[in-house]
């Protein structure tokens, strides 16, 4: 007998990097299906913005995630303010564009401490929570750049792969505990980080409220994997079947290796400037010099 959908409603859901984008479309989808929603982000005022315009069942949260006191801060003021924390959905992330060998080490650094060690430290803190109680879930935004290579964003590949891996080997850990792993591997999605990227041949470009979807059916019917759409998840892995040499040929034919080398670097200016300037240490407004790959 196929298992029961699992409720919404009531759920408390703390999401990451949620004040705009695919963390922003999931706030808003999971508040309707009537769960309570925690929205953390780096911009704070910008999170309120988004909770009073989700209205009831949002709240907003200073949050950067990495930093773990900041983590552990915005855990117990969402436990506090909130109830105990049902889900975590790991989706703050950043993707600087440029060739890897014109990639300075900041940039580099960045991406890792947003990409990978959030996620890791997201899991730390709240997963001895779920585990303690027998229920709850993580949710982690990787990638379709989690199972595939694109030139031009090689360190975000490598971040997303992480995501993926580690996800996949916690989930081993977690085995018998109660406690549901997801991992959510979108392809190209329209939200600020993806402006001037042009998706691949036969690839269709999401909208956030896709992914948010995506992330509402998988809290309804826990699934490892969740490929959006949905399509990609079978592709990918007849992909892995084929030799390697052929699997590159395809990917070259329909320009998959195109996706995050040829952008529009004009276009993407802003979001690599709010990027650059997402660093803590830096004064709202301070100058920042993008390198030359990413100008
Ligand atoms: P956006 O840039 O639209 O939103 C990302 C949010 O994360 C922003 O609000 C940003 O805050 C916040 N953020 C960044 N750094 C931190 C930090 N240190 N602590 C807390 N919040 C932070 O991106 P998307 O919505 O597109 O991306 C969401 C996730 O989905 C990412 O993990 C991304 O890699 C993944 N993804 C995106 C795809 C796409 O094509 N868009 C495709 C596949 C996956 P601020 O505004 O202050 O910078």
């Amino acid at each position: 007998m196929a298992k029961q959908p699992r409720p919404i409603a009531g759920r408390v859901v703390a999401i990451t990097g949620a004040a705009r984008g695919i963390g922003r479309a999931t706030a808003g989808a999971l508040a309707r299906e009537g769960a309570t929603v925690a929205i953390g982000d780096l911009d704070v005022e910008l999170a309120r913005r988004t909770a009073e315009e989700i209205g009831v069942g949002a709240a907003a949260f200073e949050l950067d995630v990495t930093d773990r006191d900041s983590f552990q801060r915005f855990v117990e003021d969402v436990e506090t303010q909130l109830g105990p924390v049902d889900v975590l959905v790991n989706n703050a992330g950043i993707m600087p564009l440029g060739p890897f060998l014109a990639e300075d080490d900041a940039t580099a650094r960045r991406q890792v401490e947003v990409n990978v060690h959030g996620v890791l430290l997201g899991m730390k803190i709240v997963l001895p929570r779920l585990v303690a109680r027998g229920r709850g879930h993580v949710v982690n935004i990787a990638s379709a750049a989690g199972k595939a290579p694109y030139p031009g964003g090689a360190t975000y590949c490598g971040t997303k792969h992480f995501v993926v891996g580690m996800s996949e080997t916690v989930r081993g850990e977690l085995r018998g505990s109660g406690v549901e792993m997801s991992v959510v591997m979108p392809v190209l999605v329209d939200t600020e980080l993806a402006t001037g990227v042009r998706t691949a041949w036969g690839v269709p470009r999401l909208a956030p409220e896709d992914v948010a979807e995506a992330i509402v059916q998988t809290l309804r019917r826990p699934r490892f994997d969740v490929f959006v759409p949905r399509s990609i998840g079978p592709l990918t892995v007849a992909g892995w079947l084929l030799p390697r040499a052929v699997r590159e040929r395809v990917h070259r034919a329909i320009r998959a290796d195109r996706v995050l080398a040829d952008v529009d670097a004009g276009a993407r200016h802003a979001y690599e400037l709010r990027v650059a300037r997402s660093e803590p240490a830096l004064s709202p407004g301070a100058e920042v010099e993008l390198s030359e790959a990413r100008r």
